[in-house]
């Protein structure tokens, strides 16, 4: 199955699908069964309306106004017999293609961290590609003219490159993507069946669109490609776009709503999560905790605080 996610670049027409926030029963149907769960898990897993904001109702472009998702309950995730770490493929492979230059890119080293926190998985980053020296098709945008790389050359060089520890391997990229010749431009692409992606943070740089690089925006490009690496590799472990809560697995059709969504998981997608990697929960967010109030990002650090009291029953 090929994933292309975020799909600003898709003309949008309002054909305002309606979408209703769900009501209580469906978000703890969604969540599911309990009752046989481990305390820690039971607090973990409930709906607690301190700390997960309802999903709002979508503005006009918003996704859920354009997009008609059914949302996908635990059950059915289970159901759907999603990949799974395995002792022997444990390891999330980042492979950056062309340069990362500091001040106009995300630290690579800040993302494997944040990453390896969010998924409580083994990170590794792998030596840098140069485009030049790659067969990737490339072109000029025919509207804007910036130079893009296509993304099906990506993916099938990834499923050459997968190391047979590989839970899944993610190229990174500053560079401009595009699916194919008739689309303007892609955020990412993904193979869940060949656990390869391809994801390009360059549309979250304020330069990208002509505008300032105001004070700050480094953080907020680092913010917003944290956000679409834990989102995007969510996918990988077969998250589909949840309609429940506000959550970090919500789609989003532009950036005005992917800055809205937060740098966590609902309890829906966490226990998803959880069931696929079988991490500790309050592991998990203690080094969440730690990593996101290091790297800066001081309200998630705050909510994820919240959290681990909650989650320990204080
Ligand atoms: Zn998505
Ligand atoms: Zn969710």
């Amino acid at each position: 199955m090929l994933k292309k996610c975020g799909l600003a670049a898709k003309v949008l027409i309002s054909a305002a699908m309606a979408f209703a926030p769900p009501s209580q029963k469906t978000t703890h149907d969604a969540i599911g069964d309990l009752s046989g769960l481990p305390v820690l898990l039971q607090r973990a897993f409930a709906p607690d309306a301190g700390s997960f904001d309802p999903i709002p109702n979508p503005g006009p472009n918003d996704w859920l106004a354009v997009h008609d998702e059914p949302g996908q309950t635990f059950d059915e995730f289970k159901a759907s017999r999603p990949n799974r770490p395995a002792p022997d493929r444990r390891i999330i492979y980042l492979q950056p293609l062309g340069d990362f230059v500091p001040e106009r890119s995300p630290s690579i080293d800040k993302l494997r961290e944040f990453a390896a926190a969010f998924f409580a998985m083994e990170v590794k980053a792998l030596p840098p590609i140069p485009i030049q020296s790659s067969k990737f098709a490339t072109r000029q945008n025919p509207l804007t003219g910036n130079p893009q790389i296509l993304t099906s050359d990506v993916l099938k060089f990834l499923t050459t490159r997968l190391p047979a520890d590989a839970f899944c391997i993610l190229a990174i990229t500053m560079e401009d993507l595009y699916p194919e010749p008739s689309w303007n431009f892609v955020f990412g692409q993904a193979s869940l069946r060949d656990r390869v992606a391809v994801y390009s943070f360059v549309r979250y740089d304020p330069a990208f669109y002509g505008e300032p690089r105001m004070a700050g925006y480094e953080m907020l490009l680092l913010r917003r490609s944290c956000k679409v690496l834990a989102h995007e590799t969510g996918h990988m472990f077969g998250l589909a776009h949840c309609t429940y809560f506000n959550c970090l697995m919500n789609g989003s059709n532009h950036l005005v709503e992917s800055d809205r969504r937060p740098l966590h998981l609902c309890p829906v997608c966490l226990r998803k999560l959880q069931w696929s990697i079988g991490f500790d929960v309050l592991e998990r967010y203690l080094e969440l905790e730690r990593v996101n109030r290091l790297t800066g990002f001081t309200d998630e650090a705050d909510w994820l605080s919240r959290r681990i009291k909650t989650v320990q029953g204080e």
